[in-house]
């Protein structure tokens, strides 16, 4: 939460804003689960969410080639979900913000502009 105060013209001015996060890690592909979760927790709190961040282990893969820059063994290596919400057939109903952890799929991330393992949805 923030809030500010002060103070124009003799009249006290104060607002205060509220930001809701879901933070979660490791997610490992699994976004569908993690947009269904976060519905589920809307529903049962009442509460709006404005934010999900993903802290680590995304796995941004948009093809099979994708999974050659993964950084697991193998046998740990598997499409997930991003690829629906990158060709476009799902779209985000949360802003989410990932940040790279160090099991991913390194190919996607590194072209981003930023070159650095920060996506958003
Ligand atoms: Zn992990």
């Amino acid at each position: 939460m923030a809030q500010t105060t002060g103070k124009t013209e003799g009249t006290a001015v104060a607002a205060t804003a509220t930001l809701n996060v879901v933070s979660v890690g490791c997610l490992h592909g699994d976004l569908n689960r993690l947009y269904e979760n976060v519905k589920k927790l809307e529903e049962a709190s009442h509460v709006a969410v404005d934010l999900v961040l993903v802290n680590g282990d995304f796995e941004a893969m948009r093809t099979e080639k994708d999974l050659d820059s993964m950084a697991c063994p193998p046998k740990y290596r598997h499409m997930g979900d991003f690829r629906e919400y990158y060709d476009g057939k799902r779209r985000a109903p949360y802003l989410t913000v990932i940040v790279g952890g160090n099991h991913e799929a390194s190919s996607y991330l590194s072209e981003l502009y930023s070159s650095l393992p920060f996506l958003i949805l």
